[in-house]
């Protein structure tokens, strides 16, 4: 009988081809009208942090993700820092975020002197697990003056951060019930679900804000970016003026009300955003062509199976994943080993937050599923690009 890894790289050669010496976990692409407008900007001069792109860039995000309101800024990471301290975080409290999640989200937590909080992750989304949360909270937390607080650091909980894993939304429902229970708001971690709608609504705006990111290997890029969403116009407001340094707008004069932050967005930067956002759409179509034939092949694969968009979504498939049966981390180092031997860059899911130096004393809930997912979790390559080839190659 054929082993399973040898059987998980038979799976992805079906789907991809023989063809090249090494296939990326994902490539960001520039075929359409990225070198006329990024052309167009150099040419005005206009490269920094004033410019019509920045602008232009802005109302692309808030009219495709339906928020009421997009601020750009200079990468995903700050758009969270920013966007936690909008929504009331301060030094000392504690954020709930999943401790399956890439580092940022941790990170942004830290820069406002706050603590993260893990919690644990479901096994079908791969986000937040809200039974689990509800239950640890009502186990751990109790209200005093208004304000949730741990019982066992008597640090205060202030918001929650859900994010979207590989584009594959939360359940957003329940856990916005849950936070309206507790009085908690909601800050999305959408860096990785451009595109991604729950019930329709783009995730990124269902809570009090949301974030973006358009590093180089998320869905679009601008080389580094990322934005702030959010309904609420006093809070875009002061999103713009945090990240502009707190400068009073005036023609000549030098007034800062604040200290504040240099995270502003180059026009550069959003040129190429402009033009990227055009090609989103089909993007996604091709990406969502990709994961179809990944889910085609997979089906007949035992021990394995392809993670699939939740109900009541729709996942802009960012990056593939495949999800180990068995959870073991031998397993899977085993297939990573084959794939990556193969050419075909293949990556496991982020080691748990928890489990890094810096966070290894921060408060948790039980982490079972999330534990269960680091050991089992493998990417697969998934650029937009690869669609072209897939149903051309039944190798
Ligand atoms: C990419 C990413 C970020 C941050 O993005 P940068 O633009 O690289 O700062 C934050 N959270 C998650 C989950 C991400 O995947």
């Amino acid at each position: 009988m054929i082993s399973l890894e040898q059987n998980i790289l038979r799976g992805i050669k079906q789907v991809l081809g023989n063809s090249k010496e090494f296939t990326a976990l994902h490539e960001p692409e520039f075929t359409g009208n990225e070198w006329n407008i990024v052309k167009d900007c150099l040419d005005s001069t206009f490269v920094s942090s004033v410019g019509k792109y920045v602008d232009r860039f802005e109302l692309v995000l808030a009219e495709y993700t339906g928020a009421r309101y997009a601020v750009a800024v200079v990468n995903g990471t700050a758009a969270l820092h920013i966007a936690l301290l909008l929504a009331g975080v301060r030094t000392g409290d504690e954020v709930l975020i999943p401790a399956l999640s890439f580092v940022a989200t941790a990170n942004a937590v830290a820069y406002c002197g706050a603590v993260p909080h893990f919690v644990d992750s479901d096994w079908s989304t791969l986000g937040i697990n809200v039974p689990s949360l509800g239950e640890h909270l009502q186990q751990s937390s109790q209200v005093e003056d208004g304000n949730l607080i741990n019982r066992f650091t008597g640090r205060r909980i202030a918001a929650i951060v859900p994010m979207h894993t590989y584009g594959h939304p939360v359940d957003m429902s329940s856990l916005l019930d849950l936070a309206n229970t507790y009085n908690l708001p909601l800050v999305e971690d959408a860096a990785e679900s451009l595109g991604s709608t729950y019930k329709g609504q783009h995730t990124g705006t269902l809570g009090l804000l949301g974030t973006l990111s358009f590093n180089g290997n998320k869905v679009i890029t601008t080389g580094g970016g990322g934005a702030i969403l959010t309904n609420d116009d006093k809070l875009a407001r002061q999103a713009k003026h945090l990240t502009t340094t707190a400068k009073r707008p005036h023609r000549w004069e030098f007034f800062h009300d604040e200290v504040a932050w240099n995270y502003r967005l180059p026009n550069l930067n959003a040129a190429l955003g402009c033009a990227q956002m055009e090609s989103l759409p089909e993007f996604l179509r091709l990406k969502r062509q990709l994961a179809h034939r990944y889910r085609e092949v997979f089906e007949g694969i035992n021990g394995v199976e392809f993670v699939d968009e939740p109900i009541n979504s729709q996942s802009n498939y960012w990056l593939n994943t495949l999800r180990l049966n068995e959870p073991s981390s031998q397993l899977r180092d085993l297939v990573l080993a084959v794939a990556n031997s193969a050419g075909y860059q293949c990556r496991p899911t982020w080691t748990l937050l928890n489990k890094l130096p810096m966070y290894a004393d921060c408060p948790r809930s039980q982490l079972t599923v999330a534990e269960r997912l680091e050991a089992s979790l493998i990417n697969v390559p998934s650029s937009a690009a690869l669609a072209r080839n897939c149903y051309k190659s039944d190798a």
